[in-house]
């Protein structure tokens, strides 16, 4: 089986950055197979311009995302092993459990605002798939958890108050960003996601949080 540095580059030579990962248990109700998990998002910054010159960003077909990340996933899963397989966020029901891989991973928390944060990616985290390896890799031990030590500007960075520590009021985010003062958010990505200090030389380009909160509204 891989290391995790080798599966670390292997990842980047698809594009996809490895976001952490844990060995399974028989408490994660895992097919008895799974021994190891690991968790990907796109690599940033940059990943909306590597997009463009990739088939499923220039066809304008629906979804260029997801149909990216199946070819990534996919890919990357025949480079690290026959026995690997490729999990997806999206494209349920049912749906993979990523939220808690994430948490079982120790690199995400959740924030003070419920979001889950990650140890280098902040509130920008996105998972854009797993893999599921029969054998063990060895992982370093996560960070200290992100929000330690923070004055969690991410409480009160909504400019309606939507997305607070008391909860998240999806129809009045929706409605804000219909209207024309939710252009800020619109163009340039949720503001609480933005002013976490942790992951912003990762952050994803504006054009890439346009795309995000279109597909959101
Ligand atoms: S702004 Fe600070 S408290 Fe809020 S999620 Fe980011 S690191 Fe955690
Ligand atoms: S997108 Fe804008 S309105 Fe919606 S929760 Fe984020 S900051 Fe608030």
């Amino acid at each position: 089986m891989a290391t995790e540095a080798e599966v670390a580059h292997l990842a980047a030579g698809f594009h996809l950055d490895l976001l952490g990962g844990f060995a399974t248990e028989p408490a994660d109700g895992l097919p008895e197979e799974v021994a190891t998990v690991l968790l990907f998002g796109a690599l940033e910054p940059g990943f909306w311009d590597y997009l463009a010159t990739c088939p499923e960003g220039r066809d304008r077909q629906p979804d260029p995302v997801d149909r990216w990340s199946r070819r990534a996933l996919d890919g990357l899963a025949r480079a690290i092993h026959p026995g690997a397989r490729p999990r997806f966020p999206f494209g349920g029901p049912p749906h993979d459990p990523f939220p808690a891989w994430a948490l079982r991973s120790g690199r995400c928390r959740i924030s003070p605002v419920g979001l889950l944060v990650h140890e280098s990616c902040g509130l920008m985290v996105s998972f854009r798939g797993a893999l599921w390896l029969p054998g063990a890799v060895a992982l370093s031990p996560p960070f200290p958890p992100p929000c330690e030590g923070c004055a969690a500007p991410c409480k009160d960075a909504c400019p309606i108050g939507a997305l607070t520590p008391a909860g998240y009021d999806v129809p009045a985010c929706r409605s804000w960003l219909a209207g024309a003062e939710g252009h800020a958010c619109m163009s340039e990505g949720c503001a609480v996601r933005r002013a976490c200090p942790v992951g912003r030389d990762r952050s994803p380009s504006a054009a890439r949080a346009r795309h995000h909160m279109r597909s959101f509204l």
